[in-house]
């Protein structure tokens, strides 16, 4: 079932927040599409980036994505202190996909045990979910090759 619901610009960012979150634990990880130019934005706005229009829905990221950016989070140093529900030996990456549903649409990935260390820049990730803390946060597991 694919689900599609609108955004309630006229309430504010606030509202598009929550409206995000509790979406991605009723449904899944969603951004926003434009219905008059068809463009996709994330993270929510208020405005459509491309047309400017207002008349935005919240639509699936759906599960295949392109990894284009990410770095490995190992360990910690003065300057950097990772949150206590990420602090593991084998650390984790940080990550960037472009949606293959949304290809102009950049999407955070938290990357996590051995996959971490393995994840590059082209990589195909398949996307999920995983709990940090009391947190969902979107997930990407590397697509192994054939
Ligand atoms: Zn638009």
């Amino acid at each position: 079932m694919t689900m599609e619901l609108r955004c309630r610009v006229e309430d504010g960012t606030q509202a598009l927040a929550a409206d995000f979150a509790s979406l991605a634990v009723e449904a899944g990880w969603h951004v926003q599409a434009c219905d008059l130019c068809a463009g996709g934005c994330f993270p929510p706005r208020l405005r459509c980036p491309h047309c400017g229009s207002a008349k935005l829905r919240w639509t699936p990221v759906g599960e295949a994505a392109t990894l284009v950016g990410v770095i490995l989070v190992k360990g910690e140093n003065p300057r950097h202190r990772p949150a206590r529900a990420l602090r593991r030996p084998e650390g984790y990456a940080s990550g960037i996909v472009a949606l293959d549903r949304w290809p102009d649409v950049r999407f955070p990935v938290l990357i996590e045990g051995e996959d971490a260390a393995i994840a590059e820049v082209g990589m195909r990730v398949r996307l999920g979910s995983t709990t940090v803390g009391s947190r969902q946060v979107p997930s990407g597991r590397p697509v192994p090759v054939r």
